[in-house]
């Protein structure tokens, strides 16, 4: 009997616009691979495919042979979703096309112009749509990710050991979502890093490594330090909050089990913003005293500024990344981006009451490199900084002296990788937009040269379809506005007003909520 034909596709817009994928960034998505693990292997036919990893999805052969197209991504993959949606049912009208991912639980009204099936909830979920479409049974008895369908990497591997966070940041699409953490069983854990096989380094994607009770991330400890003395990988990296570094024990924890270093979300070193990000856990610590303190144990840090220009000042931008770069003591950022208000967050529904989003605002322009909101300063002054934040805001010369200095400073104290990674941000505060070659809109041409103001930016080629697309398809190709020509919540997005806006008093407290733990 013939098996079910699906493709599952994650959808993506680059952050620069540009129409290539991002093959040597990390981290990868493993989305595809995980909902597809969810299915019995025996029982369906399934292709992946990530735009992320590879940019713009254009097999067309592949949309014709799926009978089930299955498309996830973040926020801003929307339009995407829609455009690939147009695609497949242009070359394939008995296709049936499912969606899920953080616009699906925000905007499920919207959703179903467009899409046959929604999904709202977790990655489970995929189960009950293939079993809607081909009838009972496709499960998979012990789900486990398929990375055997993805380009393999012997370096770096994915795994998640929990899901959701359990802060609730007013920025922070997790908070949108507003789901309990959950960690998984660690039976659940040893597997999927025993499916890997050996890689240099086994990267964690939970929104917070650290989050449950302590015996749980002890727990957790012993089993990766069980596998790192059996060699099952070289190190280990995850992300975790910034109470984390609070008890000096966990960082010893961590060495001994084989950690290479941390991703935190520093986002600003200023207390005023933290308090304005709902960011609580951040305010325990100084941020550089975390930052040393996690390198001083032989762990990298790694971390991202986030600028909101609506509560800050440019000059107090610059003061703070002129204070890193002088200080050879902690890591540079590894990126750099404006605070995005995305979709249902308490961000979103503060600034929306607040007249201050920008008048025809679409998702496409929320890159975090585009102003969307009314900036402190003056529009030009915001404008101009926002382009030399994406070619470059700190000077080569300095970040090369930093390079060298945290170089001597730490070319002791953190293993090889630790160093290499942490000396790489000197890379990309040099070069923001390095290996994203093949950009739309940055140089005069057909798309126009950036202006790094929402409304009035270019949308990119994504949004001209490549094949004839049917005319009642062709909206698929038109972008999600947010905000009308008043800076109103756009008339597309009202019936899904109840999933976007806060009622008013809920704004995000940062208290950590839990939901229970599955211990093994
Ligand atoms: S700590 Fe804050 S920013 Fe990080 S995942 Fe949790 S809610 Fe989001």
């Amino acid at each position: 009997m013939p098996k079910p034909r699906i493709l599952i596709v994650n959808c993506y817009s680059d952050n620069h616009r540009q129409a290539r994928g991002n093959p040597r960034v990390v981290p990868q998505s493993i989305a595809p691979a995980v909902l597809a693990g969810m299915l019995d292997p025996a029982r369906v036919d399934i292709r992946l495919a990530c735009e992320f990893r590879d940019g713009p999805f254009e097999d067309l052969d592949a949309l014709r042979w799926a009978e089930l197209l299955v498309l996830t991504g973040l926020n801003p993959a929307f339009d995407r979703m829609k455009q690939v949606t147009a695609y497949a049912r242009a070359v394939n009208p008995a296709i049936v096309v499912g969606m899920g991912g953080p616009l699906a639980r925000m905007l499920p009204n919207l959703s179903q112009r467009y899409f046959d099936y929604v999904c709202s909830g977790d990655v489970e979920q995929i189960v009950a749509v293939v079993d809607a479409v081909f009838g009972c049974g496709h499960a998979a008895d012990v789900p486990i990710p398929r990375h055997d369908l993805l380009p393999a990497s012997r370096i770096i591997g994915y795994a998640e050991a929990s899901r959701n966070c359990n802060f609730r940041c007013s920025f922070c699409s997790m908070t949108a979502e507003d789901r309990k953490f959950m960690a998984y069983d660690l039976n659940d854990v040893r597997r999927q890093i025993e499916a890997l096989g050996y890689r240099q380094c086994v990267m964690f994607l939970d929104q917070n490594f650290f989050a449950g009770p302590r015996a749980y991330f002890t727990a957790r400890m012993a089993l990766l330090k069980e596998l790192f003395e059996q060699r099952r990988f070289g190190g280990w990296a995850a992300l975790v909050t910034a109470d984390f570094f609070t008890n000096p024990d966990n960082l010893a924890l961590a060495r001994e089990s084989g950690c290479i270093g941390f991703f935190s979300g520093v986002e600003s070193f200023s207390h005023a913003q933290i308090q304005s990000y709902a960011k609580k856990q951040n305010l325990v610590l100084p941020q550089e005293r975390t930052i040393r303190s996690c390198l001083e144990a032989g762990l990298v840090f790694h971390y991202g500024l986030i600028f909101d220009l609506v509560d800050q000042k440019i000059d107090d931008v610059l003061a703070e990344t002129e204070f890193i770069v002088s200080n050879p003591r902690i890591t540079l950022p590894s990126f750099l981006s404006f605070a995005i208000p995305l979709l249902g967050t308490p961000l979103f529904d503060r600034r929306l009451r607040e007249g201050l989003l920008l008048p025809n605002l679409r998702l496409r322009d929320m890159d975090g490199r585009s102003l969307v909101c009314h900036p402190a300063d003056p529009l030009e002054t915001a404008t101009a900084f926002a382009r030399l934040m994406d070619s470059g805001l700190l000077s080569k010369r300095k970040l090369a002296a930093h390079a060298w200095r945290f170089f001597r400073h730490y070319r002791s104290t953190l293993t090889r990788w630790g160093l290499l990674s942490g000396l790489a941000n000197a890379w990309a505060m040099s070069y923001p937009r390095l290996g994203s070659n093949g950009r739309d809109g940055i140089r005069p041409g057909r798309d126009g040269c950036r202006s790094y103001l929402a409304g009035c930016e270019p949308l990119g080629s994504l949004y001209r379809p490549r094949i004839r697309i049917p005319e009642r398809y062709r909206d698929h190709f038109e972008p999600l506005y947010v905000t009308d020509g008043d800076g109103e919540l756009h008339d597309d997005l009202i019936d899904d007003a109840a999933s976007l806006l806060h009622p008013p008093g809920s704004e995000a407290t940062g208290i950590p909520t839990y939901n229970a733990i599955a211990m093994p």
